[in-house]
């Protein structure tokens, strides 16, 4: 499991780590080996272990090296998108397994963990991970994985992974990270004791939502042997032109992760001065409840900023229509702006009383700030605050 060209730094590697010239004419670039099959020298003698794309494929494997190099890990492996790499991690679990998970997590791992894995018998506690002793209270004989995300989403709450992972080395219990949020430019669990880290490629990775793919990285070969087998034998290894796109994206994440910091950065800071925002979720923010947490796992604070309008749910969507450079959707990490109402689009699954218990108010508007000039995105929100206020005055007045 070398990987080819791991040398530098963070930048450096993000451009070579996985690559090499093609040997037969010198292409710089990594081709798109769209093929599904490979000539074998005798029968069984495939070369270097090329034999059918579900298995192995060039183009992914320079991808899952690469990826491998930026989170500091031994091997990768790339999956068709973010929950692909989850529905791989669940795979290895028989009935009456336990996962201990952050009760803050994406709503699509929420919903393949109840709704698919808990059908065949695996048992889910879902905790408050800020706090590592809410994850040592629930870990069980049965516990095989505790099953984090730091930031999380909409509120952007970090957890302590290293504390996380020495609770989960006590008791002999595998540390899965969920990535996504952080990119690996910013953060490394598997450096602070985990020992998977999971990504949705879709989002910083990919960089310009243009595909959907995702990835597990670590250490140890017998979780590389056990994940590599699900993703052959249940067949949702990610095609040759997404790894590509991908493989593109993360030449880039350095500069691009830069600038996310900075225009979020900004944005926050704008957010925190203005009268109708009652609440600004941002890392960066010394307000931030977890901002010294942030600080010392984090090399900066992301591209994420939710804030929460006075004006409730009506402020919040009349602030997400209102936007001319923020693109009112759902997803993130790519290089443009976009807006989003969490009440009512990403996290409408979740009943109102529940939503509220969790810190996650009516008025939230979460934004995924792309890398386009600040003051643009600056003055969009300008306006795009006008509206709201003037909707919560109409329904003060109603
Ligand atoms: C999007 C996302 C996922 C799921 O990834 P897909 O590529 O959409 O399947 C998982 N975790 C987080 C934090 C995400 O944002």
């Amino acid at each position: 499991m070398k990987i080819r060209n791991n040398h530098g730094e963070f930048e450096t590697r993000a451009i070579h780590a996985g690559q090499t010239s093609d040997p037969q004419n010198g292409a710089v670039m990594t081709p798109v080996y769209l093929t599904s099959t490979f000539e074998q020298d005798a029968p069984a003698q495939p070369r270097d272990g090329y034999e059918y794309s579900r298995t192995k494929n060039p183009t992914r494997l320079a991808l899952e090296e690469n990826l491998a190099a930026l989170e500091g890990g031994q091997w990768g492996l790339c999956f068709a998108s973010g929950l692909g790499a989850t529905n791989a991690l669940l795979d290895s679990l028989v009935p009456g397994d336990h996962v201990v998970a952050g009760n803050d997590l994406y709503g699509g791992t929420h919903r393949i963990f109840r709704q698919v894995f808990e059908r065949y018998g695996i048992r889910f506690s879902f905790v408050d991970t800020t706090e590592a002793r809410h994850v040592e209270a629930a870990i069980e004989k049965d516990t095989k994985l505790v099953y984090i995300e730091s930031p999380s989403n909409p509120l952007l709450r970090v957890s302590d992974i290293e504390a996380i992972s020495r609770v989960a080395k006590a008791r002999s219990k595998l540390l899965v990270v969920d990535n996504t949020f952080a990119s690996p430019y910013l953060q490394n669990p598997l450096a602070m004791g985990a020992d998977v880290v999971l990504h949705s490629l879709t989002k910083y990775l990919g960089g310009h939502s243009d595909v959907v793919a995702g990835a597990l990285v670590g250490n140890d070969p017998a979780l590389f042997e056990s994940y590599a087998f699900f993703q052959n034998s249940c067949g949702g290894s990610l095609d040759p032109m997404s790894s590509f796109l991908v493989l593109r994206g993360t030449k880039t994440l350095a500069l691009r992760m830069q600038r996310h910091c900075e225009n979020a950065m900004a944005i926050a800071r704008f957010l925190e001065d203005q009268p109708q925002v009652a609440r600004v979720h941002y890392p960066g923010l010394e307000s931030f409840p977890q901002h010294e947490l942030a600080k010392s796992q984090m090399r900066s604070f992301g591209g994420m900023v939710s804030f929460e309008l006075k004006g409730g749910v009506a402020a919040g969507e009349a602030c997400a229509s209102a936007t001319r450079y923020f693109c009112l959707a759902e997803s993130l990490g790519g290089v443009e702006s976009l807006i989003e109402t969490p009440p009512s689009m990403t996290h409408a699954a979740i009943p109102a009383a529940e939503r509220h218990a969790a810190g996650l108010e009516d008025g939230l508007v979460r934004l995924s700030v792309g890398v386009e000039h600040i003051d643009d995105l600056i003055g969009d929100l300008k306006v795009a605050l006008l509206k709201a206020a003037q909707v919560s005055e109409q329904t003060a007045d109603a």
